[in-house]
């Protein structure tokens, strides 16, 4: 039985994970969850699931979690979830929060010497060296759950090393695929947030819209694989049924498919590295008939152009490039940023700040504060 810890347990990523840990309780031990302020839910989930420890980062929503809940221990502030991380006894712990929030957590699992099942890209997106090399210092792993890097570590493990020549993870396009710069002047929240083929939280969906998800992703294959970042490719497949192809020294290229469905790359991680029944539709390629691929359109969605500019900067970049998309995103979801401003925004971040060399996880925090702040002027400006 694994000792297992859901971080997010309330957002997207989180809810399916309680899913695929319900259909398989001899495997693992809940031993708890964490939230950023909806106690209710949090409250619900630890109820249902029998869990006895939660943390909420918000210490006004733990403390009407004390309140109402007298079933176990509530954990409050961001020191309540570094506790809960570092003192649960977990074998694995899922990181399920969304943004940079989650440096914090994979840095004590990290530590502490427990495995992470990674759903959180950003921890890899603003400090990939330093994440990598904890990793590799106390010999705990990480296992990806965001679907494309799933898909790769499946593809790449049996393969030697230096046998694999180039990655390319797949990017469904977005709402918005096919539409020219100036259609995308004027779009709406409610358009942004209508994904055609993941259901997803409100960020990851807006990310996907100006395929800045993609961009986050290619830093997050760098690190997790090692791959030198001109090796990286992105190509645009509307069906979401390749989610990434690994060619191999010797000519051949394989491919990972499967319906969309994140429960897939959830199970793996959870369970790896055994392999469980997940109840998702057979693939029938003769019933989709068609799949598509197109190259991205880089002009219309400038984001994977910064983040790919970011990443070859290297040092903070990356962690600015992360953190000025993070307040441009919010800015749109609040109606204060119009789409075309996050790439504005997130380009005069990365020209105000340039790219430092990462001594500490302090110059990460430093630049993700400075990066808000000259982010959150930039919106100013453009409104
Ligand atoms: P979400 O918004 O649905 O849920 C986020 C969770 O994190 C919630 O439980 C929330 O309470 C918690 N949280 C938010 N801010 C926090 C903070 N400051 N401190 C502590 N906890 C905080 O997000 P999601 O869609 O589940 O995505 C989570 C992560 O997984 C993101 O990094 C995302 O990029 C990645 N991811 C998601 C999907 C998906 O299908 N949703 C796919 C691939 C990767
Ligand atoms: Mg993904």
């Amino acid at each position: 039985m694994k000792r297992l810890l859901i971080l997010g347990a309330t957002g997207s990523i989180g809810t399916q994970a309680l899913d695929v840990v319900a259909r398989a309780p001899e495997a693992f031990e809940l031993v708890g969850l964490s939230a950023e302020r909806s106690h209710e839910a949090l409250i619900a989930q630890a109820r249902a699931h029998g869990v006895r420890r939660i943390a909420l980062s918000d210490a006004d929503a733990a403390a009407r979690a004390a309140e109402a809940w007298t079933g176990g221990e509530v954990l409050g502030g961001p020191e309540g979830l570094v506790r809960l991380v570092a003192e649960s006894g977990a074998d694995l712990v899922l990181n399920a929060i969304v943004g940079s929030a989650g440096l914090g957590p994979t840095i004590v699992a990290l530590t502490e010497g427990v495995d992470v099942a990674l759903a959180n890209k950003e921890s890899l997106v603003v400090g990939g060296e330093l994440v990598m090399a904890l990793s590799e210092a106390t010999g705990a792993q990480l296992i990806p759950v965001d679907s494309e890097h799933s898909a790769l570590h499946q593809l790449v493990d049996g393969e030697r090393p230096g046998t694999v020549e180039r990655l390319t993870l797949t990017a469904s396009g977005g709402p918005f695929r096919g539409r020219s710069r100036a259609q995308l002047a004027d779009v709406t929240v409610d358009a942004a947030l209508r994904h055609p083929t993941w259901a997803m939280g409100g960020k990851i969906t807006i990310d996907s819209a100006t395929l800045m998800n993609k961009g986050l992703e290619v830093i997050e294959a760098h690190w997790l694989f090692g791959t030198p970042y001109d090796r990286i490719g992105v190509v645009v497949h509307p069906q979401s049924i390749v989610h990434a192809l690994v060619s191999l020294c010797d000519g051949a290229t394989l491919a990972h498919l499967g319906h969309p469905d994140m429960r897939v790359p959830i199970a793996y991680a959870l369970h790896h590295p055994e392999r469980v029944d997940v109840p998702v539709r057979t693939l029938d390629l003769a019933e989709i008939g068609a799949l598509e691929f197109e190259p991205p359109d880089l002009d219309a969605f400038p984001c994977l152009r910064l983040a790919r500019a970011a990443a070859e900067d290297g040092g903070t970049a990356t962690c600015v490039l992360n953190a000025a998309n993070e307040v441009a995103v919010h800015a749109f979801l609040s109606g204060r940023l119009d789409f075309m401003g996050i790439p504005a925004v997130i380009e005069s971040t990365l020209e105000q700040l340039p790219a430092a060399r990462v001594h500490s996880f302090d110059t990460l925090y430093e630049a993700d504060a400075e990066a808000r702040r000259i982010a959150a002027e930039s919106v100013e400006v453009r409104a």
